[in-house]
């Protein structure tokens, strides 16, 4: 996992982007183990709600029946096409997991370490039975630290029981922003149980009451695991100052956006006098890293403030931060009382969610974070024709192409900066549907009656994984998402767009279709994911994945001019109450979006120049591509979800990702004819590529 805020996804957040759920009220649809994926067709009429004029609310007119008819589940925080089709996934892999568990089977190597992984994960009785006691050895390392100075090793190995977890900082390797080709040691800031900086430092009177419910929180997790009903109240005020003081010293999401920000490349004698009571020598040697010369300290300020911190707070209060943090990491894999406490604050208070998803869907949800690239193998064998991978690389190379002519034509670029754009162009990296070598899972032990084992085994494998790569070139051919993953991505540092096999079936690509509407859907987030290498952030990076700028400083102006019109734009739309959007978190999205769309239509364009085509079921080939473009952002989404959204996510809700972008596009007013006083025409539209 990539420690650095900056690769860019096209939904909210890596893997499992939603929790899957059924819909209430949908009687048909029963939670069970599928053999086939249902199929949905990527431009669908009855999600369409044509009592509405296009012109004046498109989102509407293309997704009012599909709200209409798909509620929010009961285990969801909100629901979407993505996340129906997340569900389908998932459903399918439940199946292939359950056929994978049977111990009687024939099954090769990777079947059996998914197959026994679901099983220990399914078996509610022994987890059960075990109650907390799985915490006790961490616990037991907690209360046995003799001083401060024995932080550092106990820290070691907390971060590589959780894979990073966040206790204190974060801790990992990454792609170096300075040198693309090699990889390097990374820390940054972490130590958090809230999801964001801002839950501590902002003073509305929703965040206040947010953090009273958080108190509560871990109060009860102190109280199972426990601690007297007092001591725990007490404890859960240590552990909020701790946080807060660090959340304080943190960077907002929006700062982050900046990459200079995060990279500042130290020995480690410098961040030793950085942290002079935090014995990083023994951190690295415990972590088996003496030898290493260089670290990128994403946020020395963090740190600064972690001196403090250490100096200042308690050796007892320490023990209170680090067994809170110990169970927070833990409580989902435990028995039901802190499953249902962990699920009660993070889904039921932080989104809204009613209710805890059933047990297999957690469980498939960890073997895809454990051993992602086994389940993704069955996946992808079952479900990923070589003609659907032809297809999309197909129709990803017309959209480069589109981009190409459109940044060769540009008015408000020199052609200094178009050379380097171009050469930035045609050095990204296609990835489509799964990586081209499997990872190799045969050194990580699973057994077949330890759940919780498993989970801490996956979590050391993957931390030892990340920390093997410091000090040795960069793996170009590496994934960051799993192949049954609903969703997409851009690295700036790979220089690659990221299209797994997940993200590549209807009723966003559907073989079935007519072009217009595949590439309204999957036409335009190839767009988009292509148009994030030259974004606010994007734009930062060289051909290599180096952070360094290319661009003339007059072009770099011209550019952030056309950037704040859509910043401009969508800071008047509102989220939800009094929110309005965070224009200046989501604008890299949103002009994702809005380049994305075009690139999708000019390749469209291109690719069926010579055919002659026809209106179908009484839409235009035009208006066919805008509703398969609309309909691939369908959602309902609960209002505990949209406010946290507003605070963590840099997409804009679906409604605007459609309506902001078709009102800035000419093409779309043509094709539905609407008239200059319409709300889907922008008198003043954006446009940047
Ligand atoms: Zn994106």
């Amino acid at each position: 996992m990539k420690r650095f805020p900056i690769l860019v996804l096209l939904l909210a957040s890596a893997l499992f982007a939603q929790e899957s759920g059924t819909p209430v009220n949908a009687p048909s649809r029963k939670d069970r183990p599928l053999a086939q994926l249902p199929y949905t067709p990527s431009l669908d009429i009855p999600s369409m709600d044509r009592s509405v004029d296009p012109c004046t609310d498109f989102y509407q007119y293309t997704c009012g029946g599909w709200m209409a008819m798909n509620p929010i589940p009961p285990d969801q925080a909100s629901w979407s096409v993505y996340g129906k089709l997340a569900e389908d996934n998932a459903e399918y892999l439940w199946g292939i997991l359950a056929e994978a568990a049977n111990a009687a089977s024939e099954r090769s190597p990777v079947q059996q370490k998914i197959g026994d992984y679901f099983a220990a994960c399914m078996d509610e009785t022994a987890i059960e039975k075990l109650g907390p006691t799985p915490l006790e050895a961490s616990l037991d390392r907690i209360d046995a630290l003799k001083s401060k100075g024995d932080l550092a090793s106990l820290l070691a190995e907390e971060h590589s029981r959780t894979n990073g977890g966040g206790v204190l900082f974060r801790f990992g390797s990454d792609q170096d922003l300075g040198d693309a080709t090699q990889v390097i040691a990374s820390l940054s800031a972490g130590g958090l149980g809230l999801p964001d900086r801002d839950y501590y430092a902002n003073s509305d009177d929703k965040s206040k009451d947010i953090r009273t419910k958080y108190l509560k929180h871990v109060e009860r997790i102190f109280e199972l695991i426990g601690e007297p009903n007092r001591r725990a109240a007490k404890d859960a005020r240590t552990v909020l100052n701790i946080e807060t003081a660090l959340a304080k010293a943190s960077l907002t999401r929006v700062q982050r956006r900046n990459p200079y920000n995060l990279f500042h490349r130290m020995a480690p004698a410098d961040l030793q006098r950085l942290t002079p009571s935090f014995d990083w020598n023994r951190y690295l040697a415990d972590n088996g890293l003496s030898g290493v010369s260089t670290l990128n300290v994403s946020e020395p300020a963090f740190f600064k403030t972690v001196e403090t911190e250490i100096r200042t707070v308690p050796l007892q209060q320490w023990k209170t931060y680090l067994r809170w943090h110990a169970a927070h990491a833990r409580a989902p894999y435990l028995s039901a009382r802190l499953v249902a406490e962990d699920f009660d604050f993070y889904r039921k208070t932080l989104r809204g969610v009613a209710e805890m998803p059933p047990r297999w869907k957690r469980c498939v949800r960890y073997v895809d974070r454990d051993l992602g690239e086994a389940l993704g193998q069955e996946f992808v064998r079952r479900t990923f024709t070589a003609e659907t991978k032809q297809k999309t690389i197909e129709m990803t190379q017309r959209v480069e192409h589109a981009m190409e002519n459109e940044i060769k034509t540009l008015d408000w670029m020199t052609d200094a900066t178009k050379a380097h754009a171009l050469e930035k162009l045609h050095a990204i990296a296609n990835k489509v549907g799964y990586p081209e070598k499997w990872r190799d899972y045969t050194i990580l032990e699973i057994k077949r009656d330890d759940f919780f084992g498993n989970v801490t085994r996956a979590a050391i494998f993957e931390s030892n994984r990340q920390l093997h790569k410091i000090g040795k070139p960069v793996d170009r051919q590496e994934w960051e998402m799993t192949p049954p993953t609903v969703d997409a991505y851009y690295d700036p540092q790979m220089n690659d767009i990221n299209f797994p096999a997940g993200v590549l079936q209807p009723p966003l690509y559907d073989p079935k279709m007519d072009d217009a509407p595949n590439y309204g859907n999957t036409g335009a987030t190839i767009g988009h994911e292509l148009t994030h290498a030259f974004d606010d952030e994007g734009r930062q990076f060289d051909a290599k994945g180096n952070l360094k700028d290319w661009w003339t400083p007059e072009d770099a102006k011209a550019f952030e001019e056309r950037v704040n019109c859509v910043r401009d734009q969508y800071e008047q739309y509102t989220i939800v109450d009094d929110i309005k959007i965070n224009s200046k978190l989501t604008s890299g999205e949103d002009v994702a979006d809005l380049g994305g769309t075009l690139l999708a239509y000019i390749a469209w364009k291109d690719a069926t120049e010579n055919e002659n085509l026809q209106p179908i079921d009484g839409f235009t080939p035009d208006q066919r591509f805008f509703i398969g473009m609309a309909q691939w952002a369908c959602e309902n989404q609960r209002p505990e979800n949209l406010r946290a959204s507003a605070i963590t996510n840099p997409h804009s809700p679906g409604k605007y990702r459609i309506n902001g972008i078709v009102s800035d596009l000419p093409q779309f007013r043509k094709a539905f004819g609407c008239a200059d006083n319409k709300p889907m025409v922008r008198t003043k539209a954006c446009r940047v590529w």
